[in-house]
């Protein structure tokens, strides 16, 4: 089944394969590709192939999908990370989130401090 997408959004044409982006891994259900600025030695994002909002949006209509991403987090995490990771949704422009297709923060690859604000 294809996808379902929003016109105009950024992450929907990199699922699509028409924006390009480094793929790191990806399911039936969500890609992970890098980060174009990275904040840390891994920092890649992971996102559903279907178009939602952001994370609360995706957790009330599709709580599956929202542990698929979780899932290839995990597993981006434990290819590039040691298994260890943070897990950042930005949610509302307050709270940092400038491309409004929900998207997971995998960061990792260091010893993290802890600066949210
Ligand atoms: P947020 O600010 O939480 O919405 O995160 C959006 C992230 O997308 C930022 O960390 C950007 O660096 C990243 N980003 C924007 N455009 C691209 C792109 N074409 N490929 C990969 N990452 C991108």
């Amino acid at each position: 089944m294809s996808p379902v997408t929003a016109p105009d959004c950024l992450f929907c044409r990199i699922v699509a394969g028409e924006v390009p982006a480094t793929m790191v891994a990806e399911n039936e259900h969500a890609v992970a590709f890098r980060d174009l600025n990275p904040q840390a030695p891994v920092h890649v994002l992971v996102v559903p192939r279907d178009h939602h909002a952001d994370v609360a949006r995706l957790a009330a209509a599709d709580p599956a999908l929202l542990a698929a991403v979780v899932r290839l987090a995990e597993e981006v995490a434990t290819l590039e990370a040691g298994g260890q990771f943070r897990l950042v949704f930005n949610t509302g422009a307050d709270a940092g989130q400038s491309v409004f297709h929900t998207h997971g923060h995998v960061i990792g690859g260091q010893r993290l401090g802890w600066s949210p604000a």
